[in-house]
């Protein structure tokens, strides 16, 4: 008999994560790889957490700490919330699907902007709610826009700051006029995944708006900046009553004892925060500068990746960066992301490039 799935689960394809190091060796028998394709931190992670991990084996045979109180507080003392307002997810991932099972019933629907982070479309679609998609205007979200598209039926807006893949930002300004027009039975979802390497003044105080007591959530990751992404760790900062909802269907051991220390460790280390945001501040400028001398125009970006229209079939380009041991990221048509490394891989990302425009 054939399977009868849900015709919303079986509208998604599978996401496509960025393709791992050792597969592409075992492929084509490479021994040097450069990944650029996951917006990782080139760095590593903070040796703090590393220590912090070694210390937290003995105890693997207990189940974690399921409302993770240490590291809830010390967020909460952070950023001046109460501990109530801090909710943990397995990566920040996990919050996106616990927000859309909280809030869409069959039919509700969330807005976000085409092209953003896959995973809203995904977890909406899943929780047999409707994405409604808004387009960018010049690679930013376009805020006039979405709020034009909330209607009735509205239960989630999905604002991706800096946005993945473009890299852009919206500012304060923008976002304060999009907050005025949102009424309450819709949540504002800001996803700031990148937040750690933004440096631009005009970048909103989003946490500033959970303590205003309205319907935001701000999402932000230990995968980024504090260089985590292989434990799976992340957090959403709320009013205590939309956590209170999400927290319902949480399952209770989500986030796991070694990424609780290891999260808790990278988020005293301000030092591997600084090194980190100098490493990337110092290879924007060179990828930026060699993307240019190209011929490219990279749009100018906030985080840790550029995006950038290479002028030509952008998957061909993804294809012959691989054959040269570099892995990009393509996105759709012409263009590709392309994260930051260190010095030495942003110059042979750079290299390999120049070969694969010009193969002769
Ligand atoms: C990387 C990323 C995340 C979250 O990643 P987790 O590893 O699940 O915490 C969320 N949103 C955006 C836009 C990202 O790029």
């Amino acid at each position: 008999m054939p399977l009868k799935v849900h015709p919303d689960i079986a509208s998604l394809s599978s996401y496509v994560p960025g393709k791992p190091i050792e597969e592409l060796q075992r492929e084509l028998g490479l021994a040097r790889v450069i990944k650029l394709a996951s917006n990782e931190n080139p760095l590593g992670p903070s040796p703090k957490a590393l220590a912090a991990l070694s210390e937290g084996t003995a105890t693997l045979h207990r189940y974690p700490d399921g409302g993770a109180f240490r590291l809830r507080e010390a967020l909460a003392d952070r950023l001046k919330v109460t501990v109530d307002q801090v909710i943990l997810g397995n990566g920040s991932d996990e919050i996106l699907g616990l927000l859309a099972r909280a809030f869409l019933a069959p039919g509700d629907e969330a807005v976000m902007a085409d092209q953003t982070f896959v995973i809203y479309k995904m977890e909406v679609t899943a929780a047999h709610g409707k994405p409604i998609v808004v387009p960018l205007k010049q690679w930013r979200h376009n805020l006039q826009a979405m709020g034009d598209a909330i209607t009735d039926r509205t239960r989630l807006l999905f604002l991706c700051n800096p946005n993945n893949p473009t890299g852009t930002m919206v500012s304060a300004d923008e976002v304060e006029y999009l907050l005025s027009r949102v009424p309450t039975h819709v949540v504002v979802v800001f996803d700031e995944a990148y937040f750690e390497y933004v440096q631009n003044p005009q970048f909103p105080d989003s946490i500033a708006y959970v303590k205003q007591g309205r319907s935001v959530i701000v999402l932000r990751t230990f995968s980024k900046i504090y260089g985590l992404a292989g434990l799976r760790i992340g957090y959403g900062v709320a009013t205590a009553e939309i956590t209170n909802f999400l927290n319902r269907i949480r399952p209770p051991f989500n986030t796991n004892s070694l990424a609780q220390r290891a999260a808790l460790a990278a988020l005293g280390d301000d030092e591997h925060v600084a090194r980190s945001r100098a490493v990337i501040e110092a290879g924007m400028e060179q990828m930026v500068k060699g993307l240019t001398a190209l011929g490219f125009a990279p749009i100018p970006s906030e985080a840790n990746f550029v995006y950038v229209d290479v002028g030509r079939d952008g998957r061909a380009v993804f294809e012959a960066m691989l054959r040269e041991g570099v892995i990009i990221r393509h996105i759709e048509g012409r263009m590709v992301r392309v994260t930051i490394g260190l010095e030495e891989e942003n110059r042979e990302f750079l290299a390999a490039l120049k070969r694969v425009l010009h193969p002769h």
